[in-house]
């Protein structure tokens, strides 16, 4: 009977562009599409924030190490990715899921090239919430990663406890915040090299928290494939001090910053 619903909701309520609300039984409409930000680059590898010029790790993933070891992004969330990403979170999950996984795989695919992982994975959410919205968008977006993929979906992390919700927080409150609220459940099977999805990545705290757990239970390499980077308010790579990466130079070939 399902399908008397979906017709029903078809009818009463038809297919509109999660961004722009045109009408046309389309997802996203074209235009929005071809707008959808990119991700800027060059781009810190670890965290996926831009920088002026290719480095190996950008000033704050140099402060502090992520848990993880790559971020792989969309784009920016920003614009229509953005609308799309809210779309994905609060009102209609399981209608966006298909394209939004089907355009990570594929750039997973492009940014990871011969890097092999073993399955992919994702970041929980508290049993109560995931509950009440019925669903977990970043458990969605998985799923249709490793379908693309042809890697096994595994989900041996839990929230141990509820946290409050992250916006608004600094990169320090967010890391307090989770303190201790991700642990990889008893006896579940934790591969040496995993992706590790979620919605958006703002300053990594809760996907770093997620990757160190997966890392104490014998993970060795945890990738993030996140949908959109938002950015941090405080510049994540100022020019000072950047750290080069050897070789690579600018346009001029006098080490100048790219772009
Ligand atoms: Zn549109
Ligand atoms: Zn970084």
């Amino acid at each position: 009977m399902i399908w008397i619903a979906w017709y029903l909701r078809e009818l009463v309520f038809p297919s509109t562009c999660a961004s722009c609300g045109a009408e046309g039984g389309e997802i996203i409409c074209p235009r929005c599409l071809r707008e959808m930000p990119g991700l800027p680059r060059p781009a810190c590898p670890l965290c996926a924030s831009p920088t002026l010029y290719p480095v190996e790790a950008c000033r704050r993933c140099r402060r502090r190490r992520p848990g993880f070891d790559r971020a792989v992004a969309l784009g920016l969330y920003q614009g229509s990715l953005r609308d799309m990403v809210l779309e994905l979170k609060y009102r209609n999950g399981r209608r966006l899921a298909p394209l939004l996984g089907a355009m990570l795989a594929a750039e997973a695919g492009r940014e990871l090239g011969g890097e092999e992982a073993e399955a992919v994975t994702f970041v929980p959410m508290h049993r109560a919430r995931e509950r009440k919205r019925g669903y977990n968008q970043a458990g969605l977006l998985a799923r249709e990663v490793s379908r693309h993929l042809g890697l096994p979906l595994l989900a041996p992390l839990v929230r141990t406890r509820d946290t409050p919700p992250q916006a608004g927080l600094s990169h320090r409150e967010r890391l307090a915040n989770l303190k201790g609220c991700f642990a990889v459940k008893e006896g579940a099977e934790v591969p040496g090299s995993l992706l590790l999805v979620d919605d958006v990545l703002t300053t990594g705290a809760t996907l770093s928290g997620c990757a160190s757990s997966l890392k104490r239970a014998g993970a060795e390499r945890v990738v993030v494939l996140v949908a959109a980077r938002d950015l941090p308010s405080a510049p994540a790579a100022p020019p000072a001090g950047e750290r080069r990466v050897p070789g690579r130079r600018g346009p001029d070939g006098r080490g100048k910053a790219w772009g």
